[in-house]
């Protein structure tokens, strides 16, 4: 599932929805700082393109 250079060690996550590939911890950064419940304490993912959860 991961594309790119496998010898870097920031861990791709792709979106199994839209396809877009972002850095692991990414998409808590930009979506979960404002969200009430979980405020970066869920194990998801969220895509940054989209705002799928990715668990
Ligand atoms: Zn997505």
């Amino acid at each position: 599932m991961i594309v790119g250079k496998e010898n870097e060690k920031k861990e791709l996550i792709k979106c199994s929805l839209c396809g877009y590939s972002f850095e692991k911890g990414k998409g808590a950064e930009s979506s979960c700082g404002s969200c009430p419940l979980n405020y970066g304490s869920c194990h998801f993912e969220k895509c940054p393109n989209c705002g799928y959860d990715i668990p």
